[in-house]
């Protein structure tokens, strides 16, 4: 069993907004509706929160829209001055990081300290990363026949719809502003209806940073209402779409139904985490805990199909057994805790579903597999050994605290195993091979591959999927594509 801290209790901190933000103003729904948000350690709700929908995005585009004209502020506003803009949102996000992190493990369940420590210091990372490219985003000229000068511009796209997940609330609010703001576009952004309060509060922080108006517009609200409403929009320029594969396949119908938008999704994943016989097992083994259970296991890119060399299996399968059992579970705000509550009731139902799934196909329940507690929504730490490659837990995107262990023999066997999935978001390997280690990384299909390390991020460097996991890459220069229309100038001498 896991160990388990304090009881779950709510902080006293006020929350300051839970309206929609709209044209630099705070307002009420159209249809005057709200939702309620929740604290998943407790169940209890924290705050209700304006609901938006179609009526509140097309005001939202109008806003944007505006903000996007020729002679508006934004688009005369130097490069270098939106830079400055979005350096000055970044030092307000660290002076007021405390209260973020409280906010985001309040909404998110994340415990406070692990926000504090990881999420926050990445978002505003992205941000001041974004505000240096600001002035740096220039096109090339080009020697064609005849004489005529021919120069490229990169231009902003226009209107940005952008829908995000509630796994890393202020993380993927940070990935989709920072690039979409340095490159010039003007924004809808719709936040995740389960955890909507640490993006309202950053909505503050923008109007206090000096953003003009219309520029940066965050709408709470459900996803086939108010993100139908962005996908579907005929005056919306670009998508940029951050959640399930199932609904990635819905927003790129909407642009394809639609005026044919941009679309860029980082979708879900499946990710072989590999470890040889070879490898450091000390290192093996925690950070194989840390590749699954970090974030509660709700990461798109967790190491959820861990590979292990048949000579080293079964010492590696019951080292993370007693892994999986010292890990902490319980009060987010407690700093012992390491892992909080799955982040809502559906999650968690999902979660304990597959847990069923994986005891009726044959896969051996090592640890775990329960849910701990009365209150919130917390989840056993769970290891299953035996896993076969084609058992549901194998296949499908759990999104929660629970490991599947597969055995492997050979290098031959592995590399067709380990792309055998609809996903190729993220890898990693475990070895002390240098051949092998590239072997792997070159012959995996996924758009991240870790040696010996998982889940080391940077603005710097770009993240996203192959095949069902995405379309595009967020993060690092090649972000900047994703937000940019490259225009051609040819000029006669
Ligand atoms: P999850 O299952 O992990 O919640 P989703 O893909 O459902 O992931 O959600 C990610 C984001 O997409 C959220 O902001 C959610 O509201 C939104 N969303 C869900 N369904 C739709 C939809 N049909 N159209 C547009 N956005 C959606």
């Amino acid at each position: 069993m896991a160990t388990v801290v304090t009881e779950p209790q709510t902080s006293k901190i006020p929350i300051k907004q839970t309206k929609i933000l709209i044209d630099n103003k705070w307002v009420p729904s159209v249809s005057g509706k709200t939702f309620d948000t929740i604290n998943p350690a407790t169940g209890q709700v924290l705050a209700s929160v304006a609901e938006a929908d179609a009526a509140d995005v097309d005001l939202a585009v109008k806003a944007a829209r505006k903000a996007f004209h020729s002679k508006a502020h934004w688009r005369r506003m130097s490069a270098s001055e939106r830079g400055k803009l979005i350096n000055r949102l970044a030092d307000l996000i660290e002076k007021n990081a405390d209260e973020l992190a409280t906010l985001e493990s309040l909404d998110n369940g994340k415990p406070k300290h692990v926000a504090a420590a990881a999420d926050l210091p990445l978002v505003i990372a992205c941000y001041r990363y974004y505000a240096g490219w600001a002035d740096k985003i220039q096109g090339k000229t080009i020697p064609i026949s005849g004489d005529y000068f021919c120069y490229t511009r990169h231009e902003p796209v226009g209107v940005v719809g952008q829908i995000i997940p509630w796994n890393f609330p202020l993380l993927m609010q940070a990935w989709k502003l920072a690039p979409a703001l340095a490159c010039g576009n003007t924004v809808v952004l719709k936040v995740a209806e389960q955890t909507p309060l640490s993006a309202l509060r950053v909505g503050e922080l923008i109007l206090e940073a000096g953003f003009p108006e219309g520029v940066v517009n965050i709408l709470p609200g459900y996803g086939p209402t108010a993100g139908g409403a962005i996908a579907r929009h005929m005056d919306i320029d670009k998508v940029a779409f951050t959640g399930s594969t199932e609904v990635g396949h819905l927003i790129m119908k909407a642009a394809a139904d639609t005026n044919l938008k941009r679309v860029t999704l980082e979708l879900g994943g499946k990710s072989p985490n590999i470890v040889f016989a070879d490898a450091d097992m000390n290192e093996a083994v925690e950070g194989s805990h840390f590749a699954l259970f970090f974030n509660q296991g709700q990461c798109c890119c967790a190491g959820s199909r861990v590979f292990v060399e048949e000579k080293v299996y079964d010492e590696f399968v019951s080292r993370s057994t007693e892994r999986a059992k010292r890990r902490v579970v319980g009060n987010p705000l407690d700093k012992k805790t390491e892992q909080g509550p799955q982040v809502d009731k559906d999650q968690f139902d999902k979660v304990l579903g597959y847990v069923e799934s994986g005891k009726k196909e044959g896969a051996k329940l090592q640890c775990g597999g329960e849910r701990i507690g009365e209150h919130g929504y917390f989840v056993a730490p769970t290891v299953f050994a035996d896993v076969k490659d084609d058992m549901k837990i194998a296949q499908e995107e759990i999104f929660g605290p629970v490991m599947s262990i597969l055995k492997f023999k050979d290098m031959d066997e592995l590399v067709d195993r380990a792309n055998k999935t609809i996903y190729g978001l993220a890898a990693a390997v475990w070895t002390r091979d240098i051949g092998k280690a590239h072997h792997i990384a070159n012959n995996v299909r996924a758009g991240t591959v870790w040696v010996n390390c998982f889940d080391v991020f940077d603005a710097a460097a770009p993240f996203g999927g192959f095949k069902q996991s995405g379309l595009g890459r967020e993060l690092g220069e090649y972000g900047l594509q994703q937000y940019s229309e490259i225009k051609t100038v040819t000029v006669k001498l």
